[in-house]
């Protein structure tokens, strides 16, 4: 009975390591067209300023309604994408969309920054700076309206390469941001040496700050520190007004969570955005 369920046990995770290869097999031959039948999309997720409560950014997010398998999560496919070249041209295209997004939201007198998140993967490509800056060229749009959102294991794997991609971006004139921070094993007195424009404090701390002092005194201890460093704090995945209050208390300058607005299309965007047209003035 026992060898019987040894086998059952090993012919479960075989197959699941077989559904897993298929899976993995069936997404990335479907991805490629995929980005170009508009199955894949953007979704925009507004970033709030904790003081005012208003709009004061938006991060781009991407989409996938697959025709067999509903929505397809980014964390099941992106992984996949990732392990192929098919990575930078996902990623150029998710800044031409962004680019044409903000295009059509300055043309209606709107201007506010939009961040896109950027896989490790394209960074360690030589060729990445390069053909963003062509792709921007094509748009008449400052780079201070973009913001590359990286993750700290980039910073820890490559410290050099890093180095010199970032500073080719911030000095072109694009904000910087670490994503999902506090996740990651680097402190903020590493992080000082890139060019760092913004802090994103991962929804991990998020989640347990009402209940937990630990949490508080190290999120604390973080803003104030990122602060005196010169960073924008912002803090992932807020979804009640306690913690955004608390999360204000503590200093953080800015927030995004489904509390203030769940990712939307383009079109509910500009609605809500279009409310708040004198503080977002084209200038
Ligand atoms: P991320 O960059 O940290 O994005 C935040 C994620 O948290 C998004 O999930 C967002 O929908 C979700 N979120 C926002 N507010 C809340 C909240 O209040 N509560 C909860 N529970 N979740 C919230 P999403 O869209 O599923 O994206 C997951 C991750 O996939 C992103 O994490 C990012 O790392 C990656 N990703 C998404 N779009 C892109 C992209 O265009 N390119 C690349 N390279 N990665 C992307
Ligand atoms: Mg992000
Ligand atoms: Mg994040
Ligand atoms: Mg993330």
């Amino acid at each position: 009975a026992r060898e019987a369920k040894k086998n059952h046990l090993a012919s479960m995770i075989y197959s699941d390591l077989n559904t897993q290869k298929e899976f993995e097999y069936e997404i990335l031959s479907d991805f490629k067209n995929a980005l170009n039948n508009g199955q894949i999309y953007l979704m925009y997720q507004p970033k709030i300023d904790l003081k005012t409560r208003k709009p004061i950014g938006l991060e781009a997010l991407i989409r996938w309604n697959h025709p067999t398998k509903k929505q397809i999560k980014p964390d099941q496919f992106i992984p996949s994408v990732e392990n192929t070249n098919m990575i930078h041209e996902m990623t150029e295209t998710v800044f031409r969309w962004s680019l044409e997004f903000q295009k059509k939201l300055n043309d209606k007198g709107i201007e506010l920054p939009i961040s896109i998140n950027i896989s490790t993967k394209n960074l360690y490509n030589k060729d990445f700076y390069n053909r963003m800056s062509k792709i921007l060229k094509e748009y008449n749009i400052k780079p201070s309206l973009i913001e590359l959102e990286i993750t700290e294991t980039i910073l820890m794997e490559n410290p050099e390469d890093s180095k010199l991609i970032l500073d080719s971006f911030s000095n072109e004139g694009y904000r910087i941001a670490i994503d999902d921070f506090g996740k990651g094993y680097s402190s903020l007195d590493y992080i000082a040496q890139f060019p760092i424009t913004t802090i994103k404090v991962d929804r991990f701390f998020t989640k347990q700050i009402l209940i937990n002092p630990t949490t508080q005194h190290i999120v604390k201890a973080t803003i104030d520190l990122a602060k005196q460093l010169g960073y924008e704090v912002v803090i992932e995945g807020v979804e009640d007004v306690e913690t955004a209050d608390l999360m204000q208390k503590l200093g953080g300058q800015s927030a995004q969570g489904y509390l203030f607005m769940r990712p939307r299309g383009e079109d509910e965007l500009i609605t809500y955005l279009n409310q708040y047209r004198d503080e977002l003035k084209k200038g």
